[in-house]
């Protein structure tokens, strides 16, 4: 479904990603971990064209949808639009079919009674189900997200990390790039490890979580 080869990015001269390559069946989950400016949010963005490789194919099938560390909604776009804006000004599709659709979306997330509300009276953890719903609702062949729980507490991270959970049980394709190690232990088939750009290890998580590569052993001892 998705396909990176020697994908290679430099910002001013410095190479933040070194010959990456990975590749996603459809229904898999794959997990990207590492410490912090290994470059998985780069190649996040690169996977899906928010920055320009430097070298490297990627190649897709179908399209893909994007959920952030941040939520990034429309501030002045209730929830319901903030789901349906896209599928019916990009997309073009009809409108009452959409509206039903976002409506099933929003009861999937518990936010049955939050369509009207706009993001600024939405707790981190509603606003974050929001995004992932408008994701969602463009019907993506493959979901990426980005720390989707790191500007959440505690509690909150368990309420995204759920959904994500029954996206997985449902087959959706899905990158997750996180810093929650028991959830990618759980929820990835694959994991990928990062450290300065490159693909550290990589592997099933008893396989990556089991490894005996020390600099990988302290990364995880770290969390666990
Ligand atoms: P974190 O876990 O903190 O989110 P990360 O693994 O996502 O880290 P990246 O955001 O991909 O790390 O950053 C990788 C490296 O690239 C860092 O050294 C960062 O400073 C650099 N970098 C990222 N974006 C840019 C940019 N637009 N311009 C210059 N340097 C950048
Ligand atoms: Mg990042």
């Amino acid at each position: 479904l998705l396909e990176i080869k020697n994908l290679g990015k430099s910002f001013d001269g410095v190479e933040v990603l070194k010959d990456i390559s990975i590749s996603v069946n459809r229904g898999e989950v794959l997990g990207i971990i590492g410490p912090s400016g290994s470059g998985k949010s780069t190649l996040l963005r690169c996977a899906t064209g928010l920055e320009q490789a430097d070298k490297g194919v990627i190649s897709y099938e179908g399209s893909y949808g994007l959920v952030f560390q941040n939520f990034n909604l429309f501030p002045h776009y209730s929830v319901m639009k903030n789901i349906t804006d896209a599928p019916i000004k990009v997309q073009k599709r009809e409108k009452a079919e959409v509206y039903k659709e976002a409506r099933e979306l929003l009861k999937k997330m518990g936010l049955s009674d939050r369509e009207k509300a706009y993001p600024f009276q939405l707790s981190g953890g509603q606003k974050q189900r929001v995004s992932i719903a408008r994701a969602l609702a463009m019907n993506p062949d493959i979901l990426f997200f980005d720390e989707p729980t790191s500007a959440l507490d505690p509690e909150l991270t368990g309420e995204i990390l759920k959904v994500i959970k029954e996206l997985a049980n449902e087959n959706m394709t899905m990158v997750i790039v996180t810093h929650e190690m028991s959830f990618a232990q759980n929820v990835a088939d694959h994991i990928i490890f990062m450290e300065d750009g490159y693909i550290l290890e990589e592997g099933s998580p008893e396989e990556v979580f089991g490894s005996s590569n020390e600099r990988m052993k302290m990364f995880l001892g770290k969390f666990c």
